[in-house]
C-alpha cells in the first residue's frame, strides 16, 4: 500500500498541490513532465520543507537528509534533472555502539543465534504484528535490542516493538505464513536478486548538499510555486495535499472531517540533529559512516553520522560529525555522548556547533498509521480529484517518495479497484 492515496481527473489538466517539502515538489515534477499545469501553495518561505543545508564559515550543516539511497527512479531523475551524483565513500565501515564501544556488528553470537533458530516457524503475519514480535524467536531478545533495533531507527527513529512488520517488510506481500525462517531469509535474497543493477548505486549527495536537489526540482517548478501562502484550503479541480499528517488533517478539517480525524490519528517523532565541527577526529569512527546506538545504552543520541568520511569533497576542511536524538539535547547532553565515543575529547575541541530541532520529524510508521492509510484510501476511493501524499503515505524515505510520485503521475487515476 506504498502509493498515493486518491487520485486525480486527468481530464482537468490542472493541478493544485499544498506543501513544497519534497513530497510537493517531486510529484509537481512528474505531473509537470506529464504535461500538466502545477501551481504548488506553500505556507513558509522557502520551499524543500526538512530538506535544508546550511552553509556556515566551519562548512556545510544538513539540518535533515544526508543523502538520498539510489534506486533505478531515483537514478533517472537526477539524469533527467542533470544534476550530477556525489556517491558516497564505499567499503566505510557500519558500526554499532555495543559494550560502550562502536564495533563491526556481525558477531559470532548472533550467527550462531540465528543458524540455530532459522528452522523455527515465525509468528503468522496479521495486521497487528509487530517487527519486534516477528523476529523475536529468531534472534532472542539481547539480539533484537542489539543489532535490528538501531539498524531499523537509523531510518524510522522507532523501536522495533512499535514499527509495523507488513508495513517494513511490504515486499512480502500478502504471504501470511512462512514455514520456517529461512523460507523468509530466501525470499528476502531471491528479492534482492530480481533488483536492476544499477550503474551506480548506494548514497548520494551534492556538490552544495542536499539543498541542490530541492533547488533544482524548484527551478523546473519555478513560476508554478506561490511561497508564504496562508489562504483557506479549498478543493477546486484537482487537489493534492503534500504536507504533514497534522497540518493536512488541519486543511481538510471544514470539507473532509472523516479524513481529518484519520490524519490527526498518525503519530511522530521528534527528532534533534546536531552538527559539531570538531579539531581532531574521533579514532573509533574513523573509516566509517559514523556508529548506530542501541535504546538505553546511556547515550542521548541514536546514532553519529561521520560527515567527513562518507562525502570528504563536502566536507573538505573540516571534521563534522551529526548526532540524531530522539529528544532535545543540551551542550552537557552533547559533550557526554563524545565523550563516551572519545576519551580524549574536551568541550575545547568544538569549533562549531549548530543544533536543529523538529517536533514532528518523522512519522510513526506503526499500526496506526497502517490502520489510518488504509481507511483513507477507501475514503479518497469516493473522490475523484483528491489526493494525499508525503513521507507518511508512500514511504519514509526520498527514494520511496521518487518511485511513489512517478508510478502515481504515470497512472493518476490510482485505483483499479475497490481498495
Ligand atoms: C533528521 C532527518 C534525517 C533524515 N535523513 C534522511 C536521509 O538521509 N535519507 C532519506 O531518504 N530520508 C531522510 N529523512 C526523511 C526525509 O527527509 C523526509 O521523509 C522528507 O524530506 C519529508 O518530505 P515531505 O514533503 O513529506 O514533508 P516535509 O519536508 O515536512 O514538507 C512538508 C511541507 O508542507 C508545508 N506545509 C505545511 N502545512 C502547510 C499548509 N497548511 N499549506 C501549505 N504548505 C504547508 C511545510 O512548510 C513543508 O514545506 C530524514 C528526515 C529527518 C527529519
Amino acid at each position: 500500500m506504498k502509493r498515493v492515496i486518491g487520485k486525480i481527473n486527468p481530464e482537468d489538466r490542472h493541478v493544485t498541490i499544498w506543501g513544497a517539502g519534497f513530497a510537493g515538489l517531486i510529484l509537481g515534477y512528474y505531473l509537470k513532465d506529464q504535461g500538466y499545469r502545477i501551481t504548488i501553495y506553500e505556507r513558509s518561505n522557502k520551499v524543500g520543507g526538512k530538506i535544508q543545508t546550511k552553509r556556515t564559515s566551519g562548512g556545510f550543516i544538513e539540518r535533515g537528509p544526508n543523502a538520498l539511497y539510489l534506486n533505478a527512479d531515483s537514478l533517472d531523475l537526477l539524469k533527467e534533472l542533470k544534476l550530477e551524483p556525489l556517491p558516497a565513500t564505499k567499503k566505510l565501515k557500519r558500526l554499532l555502539m555495543y559494550n560502550g564501544r562502536p564495533r563491526r556488528p556481525i558477531q559470532l553470537g548472533l550467527i550462531s543465534k540465528v543458524s540455530m533458530n532459522a528452522h523455527k516457524k515465525p509468528p503468522l503475519i496479521t495486521d497487528g504484528l509487530t517487527v519486534a514480535e516477528f523476529f523475536k524467536p529468531l534472534l532472542g531478545q539481547e539480539n533484537l535490542h542489539r543489532y535490528l533495533s538501531p539498524v531499523l531507527a537509523g531510518i524510522y527513529a522507532a523501536p522495533s516493538e512499535s514499527l509495523h512488520f507488513k508495513t517494513i517488510f511490504d515486499q512480502v506481500g500478502n504471504k501470511a505464513q512462512f514455514e520456517s525462517y529461512w523460507d523468509f531469509i530466501k525470499m528476502m535474497f531471491k528479492l534482492q536478486k530480481t533488483e536492476p543493477k544499477l550503474e551506480l548505486s548506494g548514497s548520494v549527495s551534492f556538490e552544495g548538499g542536499m539543498q541542490t536537489l530541492v533547488n533544482r526540482l524548484a527551478e523546473v517548478l519555478k513560476s508554478e510555486i506561490k511561497l508564504n501562502y496562508k489562504e483557506p484550503f479549498r478543493i477546486k479541480g484537482n487537489t493534492i495535499i503534500c504536507t504533514d499528517a497534522a497540518s493536512a488533517s488541519e486543511l481538510v478539517k471544514e470539507l473532509r472531517p472523516e479524513m481529518s480525524s484519520e490524519l490527526a490519528r498518525i503519530r511522530y517523532q521528534e527528532l534533534t540533529s546536531v552538527t559539531v565541527f570538531l579539531k581532531r577526529e574521533i579514532k573509533s569512527l574513523q573509516r566509517s559512516f559514523g556508529v548506530l546506538i542501541p535504546f538505553e545504552t546511556g547515550f542521548n543520541s541514536i546514532g553519529v553520522i561521520n560527515n567527513k568520511a562518507i562525502f570528504p569533497s563536502n566536507n573538505e576542511n573540516i571534521i563534522s560529525y551529526t548526532l540524531i536524538s530522539r529528544k532535545k539535547l543540551s551542550d552537557e547532553d552533547i559533550y557526554q555522548d563524545l565523550k563516551s565515543l572519545s576519551n580524549e575529547f574536551v568541550p575545547d575541541d568544538v569549533e562549531h556547533m549548530e543544533t536543529s530541532h523538529w517536533d514532528k520529524a518523522l512519522p510513526l510508521y506503526d499500526l496506526q498509521r497502517f490502520l489510518s492509510v488504509k481507511k483513507m484510501h477507501q475514503i479518497a476511493y469516493k473522490e475523484d480529484n483528491l489526493a494525499i501524499f508525503g513521507n507518511y503515505v508512500a514511504g519514509i524515505s526520498l527514494r520511496e517518495m521518487i518511485t511513489a510520485a512517478r508510478t502515481f503521475s504515470s497512472n493518476p487515476q490510482n485505483y483499479t479497484e475497490n481498495p
